[in-house]
């Protein structure tokens, strides 16, 4: 397990090391480039970075649960908001990778109780999910709403699915789903696991709608502060 992980975190590192440095030496070998090519190369190196952040990011965030050091900040913050920092961070692979994003966003939501970089962590990993396992249908909905007393927040794709039996599996450190679909998908397992950490944390339920073909959906429950405070003796 160690070494495929080491193998696999080593293989994520260096594509998007050789795309930069591919940048840097084109920049370098040709003079007087447009203005148009200079802005996208940058674009490219800033695109390339985020996905090198998001990697090591998972890492040591995993590192430090695992420890047991994984300490959160609480402040009231609103969902809504969280998904558009999570989606400007994301705009260049977004935009790269051609996925296409609709938002339901509820007007005048409630706030929740959370630590917003986590929660940003959290829609990331999802968000990249939806990407990476959408292999034709490149579009991913993007929905919150006030459901029996809880914030709830979903992020749905069109993408390979889930097979039912291993869905309880997809939380668990490492696993992999095995399927010849699942399997050209670059990753080391560990998104998942970080997810349910964070939410776990948040008091925040998660539920996986996934048909095999079809798509999925990780629909998150989070209780409304006002609720909390009425709850609160
Ligand atoms: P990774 O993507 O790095 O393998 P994760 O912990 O994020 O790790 O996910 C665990 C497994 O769950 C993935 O390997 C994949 O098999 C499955 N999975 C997660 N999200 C999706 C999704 N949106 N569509 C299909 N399969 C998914």
């Amino acid at each position: 397990l160690k070494s495929l992980f080491v193998s696999t975190v080593s293989h994520d590192l260096k594509t998007p090391l050789t795309s930069i440095k591919i940048i840097a030496e084109l920049m370098q070998q040709k003079k007087d480039l447009p203005a148009a090519w200079l802005k996208e190369y940058a674009e490219l190196i800033e695109g390339e970075t985020d996905r090198l952040t998001r990697l090591i990011n998972n890492v040591l965030n995993f590192s430090k649960i695992e420890r047991g050091i994984k300490d959160y900040n609480f402040s009231t913050i609103y969902l809504n908001d969280i998904v558009r920092n999570t989606l400007r961070i994301m705009k260049y692979q977004l935009k790269s990778q051609n996925v296409t994003v609709k938002m339901s966003l509820l007007e005048n939501e409630e706030p929740v109780q959370g630590d917003a970089d986590a929660l940003t962590e959290v829609i990331i990993n999802l968000i990249s999910n939806a990407v990476k396992y959408s292999l034709e249908r490149r579009e991913i909905h993007i929905a919150t709403w006030i459901e029996k007393g809880e914030a709830a927040l979903s992020v749905q794709d069109f993408g390979i699915g889930i097979p039912a039996e291993k869905i309880e599996s997809i939380f668990e450190p490492y696993y992999r789903v095995k399927s010849e679909r699942a399997e050209r998908v670059s990753g080391i397992g560990l998104g998942l696991s970080i997810v349910k950490h964070i939410l776990d944390a948040h008091h925040c339920r998660i539920a996986v709608k996934s048909v095999v073909g079809e798509g999925s959906t990780f629909t998150l429950y989070f209780p409304l502060e006002s609720n909390e405070e009425h709850s609160t003796p």
